[in-house]
């Protein structure tokens, strides 16, 4: 196991800068995801620390070491690609021995370490196959098998899970969590799905155009998110936005706009006449007889266990996730209700949290 530190890292290609000063530390164990929308350089910073691209400035340490300079082979990493890139000639045992092979490891080191991970991996049964011959998660716990002989510091994971249908994405996710809870490798691992994030972190790192963001807990980032950035991206279905108006109002404040009344916590650094934007996750939304956000219903969409609430209030489709047994016809008037505390303020102008 190892730790992994960024400091100050850029990037350039050529005269474009596409990543400054990236600073974060990767504790020993620790399975970090970067997030972030597709071009905000969470492929590029995890081909820097394989060694597979180079590093423009700032420091990468490895376990406490400088490896800017060292050879991929060097840097005590394993990774597991978005297209498994494994041997199509080769059948499954020689697949994840390949390593071991080129190192020059005994015939029966190697099938002690194969053995091994193939059968944390459940591949046993399927040593003897070729890769056409398996499916898409067999193939990528092959590609995991691979990585695992290594016995690296480091898990590297660029998307790895892209290509697998729903279903068996989410049994992957659980798969390699569990992974890692028995191998304890330090991992970083790449990917723009917020749900692989939120269920695989222990701490998501969320970048935006070369920068991170925010970084924190699963928890800490769906419920604090400091800007209306990454409250938009953490979360499913999306949290609902409203822009309005703080007024102050009976000794406290108030968060006014069409359709809309709601008490701001005590506490909160909402200064009255500040333009804000409010913030409501879908699940935090209740239908009431009368509430503090009134609107007419756009459309109910059943998910199976739940509704999903489309409300029209002053122009904004407003989601609220509620049990399947509101029942209500487009056009209806329906009033929402949302505790004060499960709000989220963010400044108009900067888009930042108000604290
Ligand atoms: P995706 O999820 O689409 O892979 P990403 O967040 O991983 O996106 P990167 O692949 O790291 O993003 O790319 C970050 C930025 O760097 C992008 O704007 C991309 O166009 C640019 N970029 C990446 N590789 C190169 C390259 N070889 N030459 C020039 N620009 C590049």
């Amino acid at each position: 196991m190892a730790s992994v530190e960024y400091k100050k890292i850029g990037k350039s290609f050529g005269s474009v800068e596409i990543m400054k000063d990236v600073s974060l530390r990767i504790e020993d164990g620790e399975f970090v995801v970067l997030l972030g929308p597709s071009g905000c350089g969470k492929t590029t910073l995890l081909r820097m620390t394989a060694g597979l691209e180079t590093i423009s400035s700032g420091e990468l340490e490895i376990a406490g070491r400088r490896v800017n300079d060292v050879h991929p082979r060097d840097r005590d990493i394993a990774m597991v690609f978005q297209n498994y890139a494994l041997y199509p000639t080769m059948k499954v045992f020689d697949n994840i021995g390949f390593s071991l092979e080129v190192a020059k490891r005994s015939k029966a080191e190697i099938k002690q370490k194969v053995e091994w991970a193939a059968a944390i991996l459940n591949l046993t049964p399927y040593l003897q196959r070729y890769p056409k011959e398996l499916s898409g998660g067999q193939r990528q716990r092959v590609a995991m098998g691979r990585a695992m002989v290594r016995e690296a510091g480091v898990f590297l994971f660029d998307e790895p899970l892209s290509n697998l249908d729903a279903k068996l994405r989410a049994h992957m996710r659980l798969e390699i969590r569990q992974l890692h809870n028995k191998l304890g490798a330090t991992t970083v691992y790449v990917t723009h799905d917020q749900i692989e994030a939120m269920t695989m972190a222990d701490k998501i790192v969320l970048m935006q155009g070369g920068r991170i963001v925010q970084m924190g807990s699963p928890d800490e980032i769906y419920e604090k998110p400091n800007s209306k950035y990454v409250a938009d991206f953490i979360g499913s279905p999306s949290m609902n936005f409203l822009d309005g108006e703080i007024a102050a109002e009976g000794g406290g404040a108030i968060f006014r706009a069409p359709g809309v009344s709601i008490p701001v916590p005590a506490g909160t650094a909402a200064r009255p006449g500040q333009k804000t934007i409010l913030g409501i996750r879908p699940n935090d939304l209740k239908v009431t007889g009368s509430g503090p956000i009134s609107g007419r219903l756009i459309l109910a969409e059943t998910t199976g266990s739940d509704v999903h609430l489309h409300v029209d209030v002053d122009g904004r489709d407003t989601v609220a996730v509620v049990p399947r047994a509101e029942r209500l016809q487009p056009g209806a008037p329906v009033s929402l209700t949302v505790a004060p505390e499960a709000i989220h303020l963010f400044d108009a102008g900067t888009e930042l949290r108000i604290g």
